[in-house]
Parts: structure tokens; sequence; C-alpha cells
């Protein structure tokens, strides 16, 4: 049996796992499908204390993860298909059982996508949320950012190095997005907003390629044509907590709600980051909340041996 599980190795599970490793609880950390966390999909993240001029995503992630591993930390890829809270609580990890004193669950989120029909069949088809992994397949092109927040400024302020026009197109006549990322964003000359619409359909090529997208404006119901070649839609973030629903008190958006401190509604459960949190999800609270579910989880452990 396991004494310390860890679910997810971004931000939030890799502080987890440094502060659990120099607590010698050498945590079992599972790389679920995105090892690494949403920091890999990103650039250059400019707000995280201690790099005045920046540091790229994936590389902040690789030294946190050497850090983990350094005081012991093991890292093992596991996606979790099902969760039985008890003493000790069970995880399925690909057919498998294994059992765990505590477990420490900071799986994240995943980007959303519109909800169109034949949509998930066009992701990696002119169709992505990631401008870091898919931008440079669209050189001198047109392409669209689909959300009005800080991601969709981010993404088409990046996808401005590679398509011929970004079209940023918001279902509100202002943006969301925090003021210097919005007004970096506008003051592009690539970057085109287009105000008060949502994307209705895909257009797709004989190749099933997406070709453009049909915009509806919300102000005068009018519909219309855009010619582009990719979509990137950066309009938020699903909770991974699919199999722990059942078990763990979750809120109305599924994530996951933390009764006293870090710890979820079952003892010695504890969650961390963007599973959890819907109103800060940086990366520097989300590290800040791996380590507080680490104390925790130490102390709940020590309490309860
Ligand atoms: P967000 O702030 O929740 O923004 C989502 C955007 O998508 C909103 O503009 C929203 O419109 C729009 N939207 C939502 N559902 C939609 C739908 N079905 N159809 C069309 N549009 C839809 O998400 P985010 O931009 O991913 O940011 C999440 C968090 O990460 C924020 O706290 C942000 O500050 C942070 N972040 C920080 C950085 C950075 O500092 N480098 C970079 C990226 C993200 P409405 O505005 O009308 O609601």
């Amino acid at each position: 049996m396991e004494k310390m599980i860890i679910v997810g190795t971004g931000c939030a599970g890799l502080t987890a796992a440094i502060y659990t490793a120099r607590a010698n609880l050498t945590p079992l950390v599972l790389e679920g499908r995105l090892p690494g966390g949403q920091l890999t999909t990103t650039t250059a993240v400019e707000n995280f204390p201690g790099f005045p001029d920046g540091v790229d995503g994936p590389d902040l992630i690789m030294r946190m993860k050497k850090q983990a591993e350094k005081f012991g930390s093991r890292f093992q890829y596991g996606v979790v298909e099902e969760f039985q809270p008890g003493k000790p609580h069970r995880l399925k990890i690909d057919g498998q059982w294994i059992e765990t004193k505590a477990l420490i669950i900071a799986s994240g989120a995943s980007p959303r996508y519109l909800d169109i029909e034949g949509e998930k069949a066009l992701i990696g088809h002119g169709l992505t949320s990631c401008a870091t992994c898919d931008g440079a397949f669209y050189r001198n092109v047109p392409v669209c950012v689909v959300g009005g927040g800080d991601s969709a400024c981010e993404e088409a302020t990046f996808l401005t190095r590679f398509a011929s026009e970004v079209y940023l197109i918001h279902r509100r006549d202002s943006l969301r997005a925090s003021k210097i990322m919005a007004d970096r964003a506008l003051a592009n000359p690539k970057i085109k907003p287009v105000w008060n619409s949502t994307v209705t359909g895909y257009l797709t090529d004989e190749a099933g390629e997406v070709r453009g997208v049909t915009l509806k404006n919300l102000q005068d119901g009018s519909v219309s044509e855009l010619a582009l070649k990719c979509v990137f839609v950066a309009i938020g973030h699903e909770p991974n907590t699919a199999p722990f629903r059942h078990a763990l008190p979750v809120d109305e958006n599924g994530y996951l709600i933390q009764k006293q401190g870090t710890q979820t509604g079952v003892e010695g459960v504890f969650a961390a980051g963007d599973v959890a949190d819907h109103v800060y999800r940086q990366a520097i609270t989300a590290a800040g909340q791996g380590c507080a579910a680490a104390i925790d989880a130490e102390r709940w452990l020590a309490d309860s041996e």
C-alpha cells in the first residue's frame, strides 16, 4: 500500500510532490493524459515570481519535476479510471487497483470546446485549443481565436507570429481579459476583433480540414461566413473530476469542494490547483495549493498513525 499518491503533474501536483517527498513520504505521482499540465501548452510565463525575464512554461514544469525527483518522488503514467474512498482509499489505474493512505488530487482542468455538431472529429484538422502546439502549422493564412479572456488574448497575440491575420471572435463587445493582455492584443494590427458574435458551425474542404466558420451576430441576428484555416478555441476549462464526482462533493460546475483547508469531503483526500479552483487558476496559486495540500496531508497522516 502507498502512503501518498498524487494525481497530476501540473504546478499543483509537482509542488505537492516536492513537499511530500521532502517530508520523506516518497509519493507516487501519477502523470495523466497531459503530463505537466496546462503550462506545457503555454509559451512565456511572465507572472511566476522569481523570473523577471519570464520563463518558458514547459521549462518551468521540467524544473519542478526534476526538483520533485531529486527528493524521491516516483512518477508513473496512469489515468484514474475509478476511485473508492475508504481506509485505505483505492484507485483503479489502467485496470489495476492501487491503495493509498492519503491522496492529493491535482488533476487540473481541460479546455472546453463549443459543443457544435461534428466538432470532436475536427480536432487536429483545423480545430484546436492549443496555439503553442499548433500555431506554427498555420503560416501566412488567416486563423481565428474564440473567446475574450486572458487565454484568448495570449493565444491571439502568439498566433500573430505565424498567421496572416487573427480574427478574435467574442460573444460580447468587450474583453474579459486583464487590461495589459487585452491592450496588447487589440493594439496588434494583425488581430481583428469580431465582436458580439458566436461561431455556429465549421466549414470544411474536401479533405475534411477546416476552411472557415459560420458566425451569428448576436445583436442583429445576421449570419455570415468567415474563411480561415484554423479555429483556436479559448473559452475556459472543465475540471478533471469525472472519476471522483460520485464520492467527493463538487460544486455546480464540477470543481472539487475543499471543506477544511485543502481537504475534500473525505478524510485523507486533498485537492489542489485548477481541479478545485475556478477563481484564481494561476500557476502560482496552483503551486501554493499544492504546497498547502502536501502540508495538510502530511499532518493528517501523522495524526492518523
Ligand atoms: P476565462 O477567463 O473564463 O474566459 C473565457 C472566455 O470565453 C470569456 O471571454 C467567455 O465569454 C468566453 N466563453 C465562455 N464560454 C463560451 C462559449 N460557449 N462560447 C463563446 N465564448 C465563450 O478563461 P481563460 O481565458 O482560459 O482564463 C482562465 C484563467 O486563467 C483566468 O483567471 C486568467 O486570468 C488566467 N490566465 C492567465 C494568463 C496569464 O496571466 N498569462 C493566461 C491565460 C489565462 P464572456 O466574457 O462573455 O464570459
